[in-house]
């Protein structure tokens, strides 16, 4: 027992001194940022190796700009949250948005970006989700979960000698089953970074998303007012399931902004102390 105490103790001395290799997959490019925005940017400050993966190329979200035009405009965005959040990469891939399907092609580009990324923790929504290009980014990331290590599927890139761990973004869905949050980030001194990386998502934050929700005419005009706009309108509860788990890691602080995060049932599956001691508090 105080052997596996020890043991154990020793694993969360390594791996809270190692340098990690993080990368987080969304199906468009502003989805890792709004699900893991706070978090990626207390783990880059701390030294760690973060990279944002889109699989799509955000080519159909937008009310009136479209196609290749769109995507460029999407692209140059996200390098610029990617800048402001001081992560080290913002790849996004060239599929287009809206037409995504758990094919083997696409789950060929998942294997080999999580390989070429050396990826310690892998990081994607939940296969349950409004949004199909969502639901089968969820799916394509489980479909790569065990394949990383399997030499002969996609032999171009070389396979992985561990497997990484994989965690969910947190969601509100509750069929089939509601998100469990094994890991929660307290992102107070890091929020005023994440509504900068989401306000370099100019035509998501202030035109696309405020349009399909009937909203435009509440966006101000002037820059600053509509940055403190986005930081109110994207302050929302926290889940009771985040409130407990933050009780636990950070007990009599008030937290204000959380990201959550589930750890998925394959790949690797570390004891949840340990892995919550892998995320900057
Ligand atoms: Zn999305």
């Amino acid at each position: 027992m105080i052997r596996m105490l020890a043991a154990s103790l020793l694993l969360c001395g390594i791996l809270s001194a190692q340098k990690l290799r993080i990368i987080a997959i969304g199906a468009h490019p502003d989805d890792c940022d709004i699900k893991f925005g706070g978090t990626a940017a207390k783990l880059a400050r701390a030294g760690h190796a973060v990279k944002f993966l889109s699989v799509t190329n955000g080519d159909a979200g937008h009310q009136s700009d479209r196609g290749v035009s769109l995507a460029k405009r999407r692209h140059a965005e996200a390098q610029e949250s990617a800048r402001r959040l001081g992560i080290a990469e913002y790849e996004i891939l060239e599929n287009h948005d809206g037409e995504l399907l758990p094919t083997l092609e696409v789950r060929r580009q998942i294997i080999r970006a999580i390989r070429r990324w050396n990826a310690d923790i892998v990081i994607a929504p939940r296969p349950n989700d409004y949004h199909p290009d969502h639901r089968y980014t969820g799916t394509l990331v489980e479909d790569a979960a065990y394949m990383v290590v399997v030499p002969n599927v996609t032999p171009d890139v070389p396979a992985l000698r561990k497997n990484p761990i994989f965690l969910y973004f947190e969601d509100g869905f509750q069929k089939p089953y509601p998100f469990h949050p094994d890991v929660v980030v307290a992102i107070d001194d890091a929020w005023d970074t994440k509504v900068a990386a989401l306000d370099a998502h100019t035509s998501q934050v202030y035109e696309w998303l405020p349009w399909v929700d009937g909203k435009l005419a509440e966006v101000p005009a002037d820059a600053a007012a509509r940055r403190a706009w986005l930081s109110k309108t994207r302050t929302g509860r926290l889940s009771e399931a985040v409130v407990a788990a933050l009780a636990k890691r950070y007990p009599g602080q008030t937290i204000r902004h959380a990201e959550a995060f589930e750890l998925c049932e394959y790949g690797q599956r570390p004891k949840v102390d340990a892995l919550q001691a892998m995320f900057p508090k």
